[in-house]
């Protein structure tokens, strides 16, 4: 075994050493539910999804666990809820089951663990009590406030320094504030916003106390790998560090920090702020979830991507033909993943290089280069480390966009019959007229031995 992982934390590749290889424990940030899921959002967890995969190969699938989490306590969900008056349970409940329906269709793996913030809050406030109690904190006006001159080597993740970060957050800093990096830990809730009681009054807690919280509940102190997206660097993981560390009186929260690389639109930052984006949702309009995921990982993921529809379709012509080697074939023989593919992924999840090492398979199954069985069975073993070529061929095929405007399976196979009995009664004039008519619709034909089978071009 020879994983190496990129440490944001050391700025460096790093071969990959579990606390305790039979519980490797992954954290990843995840979804504030308030709206649809944009494909920025489903890099990132497609990413970490191919990381929880490849530790579960190498460790073996009861050994790692693989959490993360839901943030339903948030001022976009509290103002969503004011705009439409859906009441904030209703817009909770909505957006994540709308998150696991769109990431299902990608093909992610649930999760094993999905904390959610509003189910923890007893943990966050204990946390918030314990981080008073060891004065790397302090209550005012309702709020409690983490001290950051209070630890010494704060902002080690993103490498600032605490003279620049004063000097960052010299916009409008609150009367209360002691040094004006200080941020919040519990917050007073508004009339009309949800809270819980507290030490402190009725409030509700900051964004990064929960993943403190919910890392310790599930993890414990110490863990293995904390990822995320790159925007998340600072403040939200830094923050997350001194809060854990100082809790707990740890040198470090987690032994590796993972960041991944943006999903940009002609070079901005998808986001929903700028409105360049495209939700999972209607890409799985026009797309199958394997080509829109395969698309996500053709880019090394620290690597920024850059968005264009254009790599969905080419990811959607790479699985027709991987697919095209599988088709036909029932029984494939037992095989290993080929080791190159393996290597590719332990080398700090090198996609680029695993993908090229499928199309090679393809390549030489087409080009007849070797045991045709034996090679689309590497091929299929090699796929399915990151989940792909699990639909039956035919059904991948067969899959038509959302609404669009073609024949019915039936339809299909009624006019096949019909060729197949013009061309017994000779007549092959009706019969190619019949294939031209399909093709015209977007149905190919393909005769072989056993008959005759179509798919959409
Ligand atoms: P959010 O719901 O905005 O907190 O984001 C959920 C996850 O998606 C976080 O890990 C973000 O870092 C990540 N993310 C947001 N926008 C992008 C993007 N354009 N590209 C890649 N990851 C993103
Ligand atoms: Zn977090």
């Amino acid at each position: 075994m020879a994983l190496k992982l990129y440490n944001t934390l050391t700025r460096s590749e790093e071969a990959f050493v579990p606390q305790d290889p039979s519980r490797v424990r992954l954290y990843v940030c995840g979804p504030t539910v308030y709206d649809y899921a944009h494909v920025g959002n489903a890099r990132t967890f497609s990413a970490f999804d191919l990381l929880a995969r490849l530790l579960k190969h190498l460790y073996g699938a009861d050994h790692v666990v693989y959490a993360r989490n839901i943030t339903d306590v948030d001022d976009k969900i509290i103002d969503r809820s004011r705009e439409s008056g859906e009441p904030i349970d209703g817009v909770t409940a909505r957006t994540t089951a709308q998150f696991h329906a769109d990431m299902d269709d990608l093909g992610l793996l649930r999760p094993d663990v999905e904390p959610r913030a509003t189910t923890h809050i007893p943990q966050m406030v204990a946390m918030i009590e314990r981080l008073i109690a060891r004065n790397f904190a302090y209550a005012a006006e309702g709020h409690v406030l983490f001290h950051v001159p209070a630890m010494a080597d704060y902002g080690r993740l993103s490498r600032r320094s605490q003279d620049e970060l004063i000097a960052g957050a010299r916009v409008e800093v609150a009367p209360y504030k002691r040094s004006p990096a200080d941020f919040v830990l519990w917050k007073p809730a508004k009339p009309g916003e949800p809270g819980w009681d507290s030490p402190w009054g009725k409030g509700r807690p900051g964004w990064h106390i929960e993943c403190s919280a919910m890392t310790a509940a599930h993890f414990g102190e110490v863990f293995d790998i904390h990822g995320g997206g790159l925007d998340l660097i600072f403040p939200h993981h830094e923050n997350e560090i001194a809060q854990s560390r100082c809790a707990h009186g740890t040198a470090v929260m987690a032994n590796y920090w993972m960041h991944s690389g943006f999903l940009t639109i002609a070079g901005d930052k998808m986001s929903k702020s700028l409105g360049n984006f495209y939700t999972v949702r209607e890409l799985l309009d026009e797309y199958p979830g394997e080509a829109i995921r395969l698309a996500l990982l053709s880019a090394h993921y620290r690597q920024p991507l850059d968005f264009t529809k254009e790599k969905i379709a080419e990811a959607k012509r790479t699985l027709d033909r991987w697919y095209g080697v599988l088709r036909g074939l029932d029984e494939l023989p037992d095989a290993d993943i080929p080791a190159e593919v393996l290597a590719a992924l332990e080398a700090d999840l090198n996609t680029p290089l695993a993908i090229s090492h499928l199309h090679q398979l393809s390549n030489r199954f087409f080009h007849a280069q070797g045991d045709g069985v034996q090679i689309a069975a590497q091929l299929k073993a090699a796929a399915g480390l990151f989940g792909f070529l699990r639909d039956d061929p035919e059904a991948w095929f067969r899959w038509t966009p959302r609404g669009a405007d073609t024949l019915d399976e039936a339809a299909i196979q009624a006019a096949i019959d019909a060729r197949r009995d013009a061309r017994k009664a000779k007549d092959f004039a009706e019969a190619d007229r019949i294939r031209q008519d399909l093709a015209a619709k977007g149905i190919v034909l393909e005769d072989g031995p056993q008959g005759t089978t179509w798919k959409r071009a």
